[in-house]
């Protein structure tokens, strides 16, 4: 089986999406960058993608062990939503009331910028922004669902940033049974995250950014990332890596910083590869979403060519 075969199998997104997964350039020698950045998930492939859109001129490499969208980027829920796991009081306990909201107002203007930039892009992910429901089945989840609606309304968010929806009007959405209501957030969209990951590579390597595949980081040092090599070294082998030069630099993807090893960081011994940069590039931390069976989640949507009218999930609450 070729490896963009293997890829392929690792989820329904990636299977169907269309052109080809075998991985592209691999980076073979030293080389040089203004940014430098580990990872082709989301987080490295947009802060690439608005960084080149800043400038340019910037030379921007984006290293990345498997093929680019490999993560739960590519193969994730399919949500593109403003559902945030840290509640407006947590939040404002840890940086202030105005800054709660200014996040959450930005969390709602994100999923627009993405069906935006993807529009504007060409990129073909299926955007489709029909709102969320999640479902009350339990007279608990009721509550926390009117918990959730009054702290909204103290921090300013009114009917059209979400409502409460009576027993009929959750009924109506998807013919769901034993439903005592549910609150409603029109700020989510359903995405194809393959087509949407994939997309945005290719818009990337054509606006001059270089990605390089099956192209693992193995050390993160000051202006350098030094890489594993064609071969990952098995114990007791030497590597033949490269390096990438640049000036500053975050670790996408698991939120790991520099000088925090973890299991991918163990130096290679010979020979290493090094991306440089030059630039002061930063790479924000990744932040997982939490998916838990506590309150059912379904984005509406009725256009997704894939998951029909409606797209079910569950997810964990808000930390409060
Ligand atoms: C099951 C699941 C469902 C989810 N559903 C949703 C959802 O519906 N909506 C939503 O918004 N979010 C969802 N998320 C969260 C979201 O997918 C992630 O927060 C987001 O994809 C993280 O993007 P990232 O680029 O930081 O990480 P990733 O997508 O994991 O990308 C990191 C990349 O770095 C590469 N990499 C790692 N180590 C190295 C190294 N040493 N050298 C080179 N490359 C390396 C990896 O191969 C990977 O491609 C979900 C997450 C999971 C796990």
């Amino acid at each position: 089986m070729s490896q963009g075969d293997e890829y392929r199998r690792l989820s329904f997104w990636h299977d169907s999406v269309p052109g080809q997964l075998a991985p592209a350039d691999r980076l073979d020698g030293d080389t040089e960058a203004d940014v430098a950045i580990v990872g082709a998930g989301l987080t490295g492939m947009w802060t690439a993608y608005y960084l080149s859109k800043a400038d340019p001129a910037l030379r921007i490499v984006l290293c990345e062990r498997e093929i680019a969208g490999f993560g739960a980027s590519g193969r994730n829920g399919g949500w593109c939503s403003a559902l945030f796991p840290a509640s407006l009081a947590k939040l404002e306990r840890m940086a202030g009331r105005e800054s709660a909201i200014a996040m959450y107002r930005e969390m709602q203007h994100t999923v627009d910028e993405v069906g935006k930039a993807a529009a504007d892009e060409g990129i073909d992910c299926h955007w489709a922004k029909g709102g969320t429901v999640q479902f009350a089945r339990s007279p608990t989840q009721l509550e926390r669902a009117r918990e959730e609606i009054n702290e909204a309304r103290l921090y300013g968010f009114d009917e059209s940033d979400l409502r409460l929806l009576s027993a009929e009007e959750a009924q109506e959405f998807g013919g769901v049974s034993d439903v005592l209501g549910g609150v409603f957030t029109p700020h989510c969209a359903a995405i194809h995250p393959s087509r949407l990951a994939r997309g945005l590579a290719e818009v990337l390597r054509s606006a001059g950014v270089r990605i390089y595949e099956k192209t693992e980081v193995r050390r993160l040092e000051p202006g350098r990332l030094v890489t594993a090599g064609e071969q990952r070294p098995q114990a007791g082998e030497q590597g033949n890596g490269s390096e990438v030069v640049h000036g500053d630099e975050r670790r996408s993807g698991d939120g790991r910083q520099p000088g925090h090893p973890g299991p991918g960081d163990q130096p290679v011994d010979g020979a290493a590869r090094q991306v440089s940069h030059g630039g002061d590039g930063v790479v924000a931390a990744a932040r997982e979403t939490e998916v838990g069976d506590d309150v059912r989640v379904v984005p509406v949507n009725a256009d997704h060519p894939l998951a029909g009218p409606l797209q079910a999930g569950s997810r964990g609450r808000a930390h409060t």
